[in-house]
C-alpha cells in the first residue's frame, strides 16, 4: 500500500473541491507528506515562506527543508509518527528558507488515512512563530543585561559606601579630637566651623549607612519562606517601642496572614512605614495596619492620621534620598521608602500611597502569594 503511494498522482488525494480551495487559500503554511516523508503537496503560503516553488518541494523528503541540525531528529520522529508509534502533539521546528534564513514554525500534524483506516501520510499545518521567538530572545537578553547591570550597580554602591566609611570615620573622629584638645586655644568661629565639619561628617556617615542598607536588600536578602506577618509586625513595633511611647501613639491591626517572604525584610517594611506614620504627624498618631486577600497576592496597608502627602509625589518619595521636607522640619535621609520599594519588588509586589479623605496618608503594598 505504502509503496503504491509514489506512483499515485498526488492530485488523486484531492477528493474534495472544498478541501482543495481551502488548502490553496489558507494564509498559513500547509503540506502533506507520504509514508516515506516525501512532500506530496504544499500550499502557496508555505512556498512563499520558504522561498521555493511547489514543484521544487514536491517529491523531496520534507526534512530537507528543516534546519540542518534538526534534520536527523525530524526524519526519525516523522517515521515514528507515520508508523503510529509517536503521538501527534504540536511542537516547534526550525526550517531553513532558500536564502539560508532560519524560521521557527509551530507544527500541528494530523494523520492521513486511506479508506481502510491505514496511515498513509501526514498533513502538517505550520504557524510562523519566528518573530515571537526573536522577540522573546531579545527580551530575555535585555532582562539578563538589566540584571547584570543592576548587580554591578549594587556591587558598586556596596563597595563605594563600605570603603567610604573608614576615611569618613577618621575625618569625624579627628575633627572631634581637634575640638576637644584645642577647645581653649580656638576662638568661637573656629569652634563653630569644627561643629559644622563634625555635623557634616556625621550626616555623611548616616547617608552611607543608609546606602549600605539599601544595597543589602538585594545582596543579603534571605530566602523566601512562610512568614507570619503578625510576627513581623510585632518585631517592627518592638523596634519602634520608644517612639510609640514618646508619641503616645495608638496602633491597631487586622488579623495578618502568613505570607511567603523574607520575614526580616517584611518587618523592615512595616517598621519604615509605621515609623513614618509616627514621624510625619502633628497630633497623637493613630495608625492602622490592614491586610486583604487578593487572589494572587496579599494586599497590606498602613494608614496614618498625619500630615498626608500630595499625590504629585507618588514616584518621587520612593526614590533614594528624595525627601519632601528639610532636616529641620523632620529628621531623616530619604532612604526608608526606597528600601520598602526594593523589598516589595523583590517579593513580586508593588507599593503606592493614597491620601485619606479625613487626612493622613495610607501606604499600600502587595506581596505575591507564590514566590517567584
Ligand atoms: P525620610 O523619612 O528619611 O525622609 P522616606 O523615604 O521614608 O525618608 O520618606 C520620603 C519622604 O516621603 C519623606 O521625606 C516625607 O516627606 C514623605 N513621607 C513618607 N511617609 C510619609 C507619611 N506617612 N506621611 C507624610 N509624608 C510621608
Amino acid at each position: 500500500m505504502d509503496t503504491a503511494l509514489h506512483t499515485v498522482d498526488p492530485e488523486l488525494y484531492f477528493t474534495d473541491e472544498r478541501f482543495r480551495s481551502l488548502f490553496d487559500v489558507l494564509p498559513v503554511a500547509v503540506h502533506e507528506i507520504d509514508a516515506f516523508g516525501l512532500v506530496v503537496r504544499v500550499n502557496e503560503a508555505e512556498c512563499n515562506l520558504l522561498g521555493y516553488q511547489a514543484d521544487e518541494m514536491v517529491g523531496r523528503p520534507v526534512w530537507h527543508f528543516v534546519a540542518p541540525e534538526q534534520q536527523e531528529i525530524s526524519h526519525r520522529s516523522l517515521l515514528r509518527k507515520i508508523s503510529g508509534k509517536q503521538p501527534l502533539v504540536p511542537f516547534e521546528r526550525q526550517y531553513m528558507h532558500r536564502d539560508g534564513r532560519m524560521l521557527t514554525f509551530q507544527v500541528h500534524d494530523a494523520h492521513i488515512r486511506n479508506g481502510a483506516g491505514i496511515i498513509i501520510g501526514i498533513r502538517s499545518v505550520l504557524l510562523d512563530v519566528t518573530e515571537r521567538h526573536e522577540y522573546a530572545a531579545r527580551l530575555a537578553e535585555k532582562a539578563e543585561e538589566l540584571e547584570r547591570s543592576n548587580a554591578e550597580l549594587e556591587q558598586f554602591a556596596y563597595v563605594a559606601s563600605h570603603d567610604l566609611q573608614e576615611p569618613l570615620r577618621m575625618v569625624a573622629s579627628y575633627t572631634q579630637l581637634l575640638a576637644r584638645r584645642y577647645k581653649d586655644r580656638l576662638d568661637r568661629d573656629a569652634m563653630e566651623y569644627i561643629d559644622f565639619a563634625v555635623d557634616g561628617a556625621k550626616r555623611m556617615q548616616q547617608l552611607i549607612q543608609d546606602l549600605l542598607a539599601f544595597s543589602r536588600v538585594g545582596r543579603r536578602g534571605r530566602d523566601f519562606e512562610p512568614a507570619d506577618a503578625d510576627l513581623a509586625l510585632r518585631q517592627a513595633l518592638t523596634n519602634l517601642e520608644v517612639q510609640i511611647a514618646e508619641r503616645q501613639a495608638v496602633i491597631t491591626h487586622d488579623l495578618l496572614p502568613t505570607v511567603v517572604a523574607d520575614d526580616v525584610q517584611l518587618a523592615q517594611v512595616f517598621q519604615n512605614l509605621i515609623g513614618n506614620g509616627l514621624k510625619y504627624c502633628e497630633t497623637a498618631p493613630r495608625i492602622h495596619v490592614g491586610a486583604r486577600d487578593e487572589n494572587s497576592s496579599w494586599h497590606f496597608w498602613v494608614q496614618d492620621n498625619g500630615i498626608g502627602i500630595d499625590s504629585q509625589y507618588s514616584e518621587r518619595v520612593f526614590q533614594v534620598f528624595q525627601r519632601l521636607h528639610t532636616r529641620e522640619e523632620y529628621p531623616g535621609t530619604g532612604i526608608g521608602l526606597a528600601i520598602c520599594k526594593k523589598v516589595v519588588e523583590r517579593h513580586g509586589g508593588r507599593i503606592w500611597f493614597g491620601c485619606n479623605p479625613e487626612g493622613g496618608a495610607t501606604f499600600h503594598f502587595t506581596i505575591l502569594k507564590q514566590a517567584r
